[in-house]
């Protein structure tokens, strides 16, 4: 794999065809998902990445790639609101697994960002604050990239029931790759206790979802595992995954945050 990355590095990555995308979505769909990444590997290394928000799916995904050595990177969107226990569990994913976590961060710090919008934008304006501090990140981080994996899964949310394992992204020339999307909740804790992959703290004391600190509250039983991101507003994701291209060869696609 080391040599694929080299020989990767070494030239330009076109833009796959739809005839092309549509065979490899056919013979990757629903499958494994280390499949999945070796093929992405192949055909876009090194302008392929992982978005990295060390929720369970990602950390699966991080695991995957380091212990088959994957030539991938790795970003996560760095607010500057993580919780002191996810900025822990990103030193030490780092150290297990002998990856480096990049830290992709907004053009604003937290003093800044008040400066120019008032103090704690995101209780007054949360859409505004993760355009501000996640969504254009992204776009920077994704700039000059063929293709970014996520580890969404289409039972999280109704926005990502029809999110395909290989999709054209909605921006274009990019290919989007959710190689868990046909996972459940189940089967990726189940892969995280075989590979004792570590996991935030948090998880254990009722936060299933866990995001920004200001944003992210604790979920009772019985409530959907979403419930405790955005609590008390109607705001339901982030904005960084957006319906991919329709009528494009591997399907609709699609999902969200
Ligand atoms: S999750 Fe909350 S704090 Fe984080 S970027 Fe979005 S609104 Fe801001």
């Amino acid at each position: 794999m080391a040599d694929a990355a080299a020989r990767a590095r070494s030239r330009d990555v076109d833009a796959p065809t739809d005839d092309e995308l549509a065979g490899a979505a056919a013979l990757l769909e629903g499958g494994d998902p280390v499949a999945a990444l070796e093929w992405a590997v192949a055909r876009f290394a090194p302008h392929l990445t992982l978005a990295c928000s060390f929720g369970p799916e990602d950390l699966v995904l991080v695991e995957l790639i380091g212990r088959h050595r994957l030539p991938i990177e790795i970003f996560t969107l760095d607010t500057g609101l993580f919780f002191p226990e996810t900025v822990a569990l990103w030193r030490e994913v780092e150290a297990r697994y002998g990856v480096k976590v990049r830290a992709v961060r907004p053009a604003q710090d937290l003093a800044a960002q008040a400066d120019a919008h008032g103090p704690e934008l995101w209780r007054r304006a949360p859409d505004r604050c993760c355009h501000l501090r996640k969504v254009v990140p992204l776009e920077a981080a994704l700039a000059g990239k063929r293709a970014w994996i996520t580890g969404i899964r289409r039972d999280q949310t109704p926005d990502r029931a029809t999110a395909r394992t290989v999709e054209r992204d909605r921006r274009p020339g990019l290919i989007k790759l959710n190689p868990l999307v046909h996972w459940s909740h189940d089967d990726v804790w189940a892969h995280l206790y075989l590979h004792d992959v570590p996991t935030n703290p948090l998880h254990q004391r009722g936060y299933p979802s866990i995001g920004c600190a200001p944003c992210t509250s604790p979920v009772a039983a019985g409530e959907d595992p979403r419930t405790g991101r955005w609590r008390g507003s109607v705001k339901t994701e982030c904005g960084l995954h957006v319906v991919a291209d329709p009528g494009v060869a591997p399907g609709p696609g699609g999902g969200a945050a």
